[in-house]
């Protein structure tokens, strides 16, 4: 008799948990429900007297969190071609989340200031990583003059746009690229159409007044409590996501 209430107790405690992972994995795609299976068949069933059944048939569900570790992965990111340019074999990061959130905020209302003129923006490039800024490098000077940990990109602190007209990527109108140059600088950015060598009207960066020696040891601008709160915990994150990246196109690099 006590061996028979045991099975069917347990069976129900399968259904129930298998019945609310088909909840879950509805929530939090994709989902791998394996490690959590093997975590209830390896649990005991312990010895329960009749009248504690109800006590047991209302267990709490499993608590299970969405996946924070992984939340890189979800970053948007293109391939080469997609804005008509040659941009090297490794893909690009187009997210606006991989950026340092005060700068993300700023990209953000130049996005929609250019949007109320009727200009619409394409993010080419925001976060870089190492590696691919290597590879810009072995592209030549057209590219970039910078190697690895000398882009603003390899902070968070730098973006490339381009304005798109009727889908397409328009790269040479230097009056359209004058417009939204300006409202970048409006909004207090640093716009790329001003240098020369190379004149690059797509790119816009941040730093709050830090130099490049600056970021290289480490230092990110300090932004105020009241601009943003988090500040520390978004950016310890942001590291984690970005050094995920950073191996990932880095194993690219060695094959
Ligand atoms: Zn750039």
């Amino acid at each position: 008799m006590r061996i028979v209430l045991r099975s069917s107790l347990s069976l129900g405690l399968l259904v129930a948990c298998f019945s609310s992972f088909a909840q879950i994995s509805a929530l939090f795609t994709p989902y791998d429900c394996r490690e959590h299976a093997e975590m209830f068949y390896d649990e005991p069933v312990a010895e329960i007297a009749l009248d504690s059944v109800a006590a047991v048939v209302a267990v709490e569900e499993p608590i299970v969190l969405p996946d924070t570790i992984d939340g890189w992965k979800t970053w948007s990111s293109v391939e080469n071609y997609t804005f008509g340019k040659d941009r090297g074999a490794m893909s690009m990061i187009t997210d606006v989340q991989a950026l340092h959130p005060f700068f993300r905020d700023k990209i953000k209302q130049l996005m929609a200031a250019c949007r109320e003129n009727g200009i619409e923006l394409a993010v080419v490039e925001s976060y870089r990583t190492h590696a691919k800024q290597n590879e810009y490098k072995t592209m030549g000077k057209k590219y970039t003059n910078s190697g690895a940990g000398r882009s603003k990109h390899q902070y968070g602190l730098a973006i490339d746009v381009v304005p798109i007209v009727d889908s397409v990527a328009v790269w040479d109108n230097v009056a359209l690229w004058k417009k939204v140059g300006v409202a970048g600088e409006k909004l207090g950015l640093r716009w790329g159409g001003r240098w020369r060598k190379p004149y690059d009207p797509g790119h816009f960066e941040w730093t709050g007044g830090l130099t490049s020696a600056h970021l290289t040891a480490g230092i990110f601008p300090v932004v105020p409590d009241t601009e943003y709160p988090c500040m520390e915990e978004d950016l310890k994150l942001l590291l984690k996501y970005w050094k995920a990246w950073e191996v990932t196109q880095s194993a690219m690099t060695r094959r």
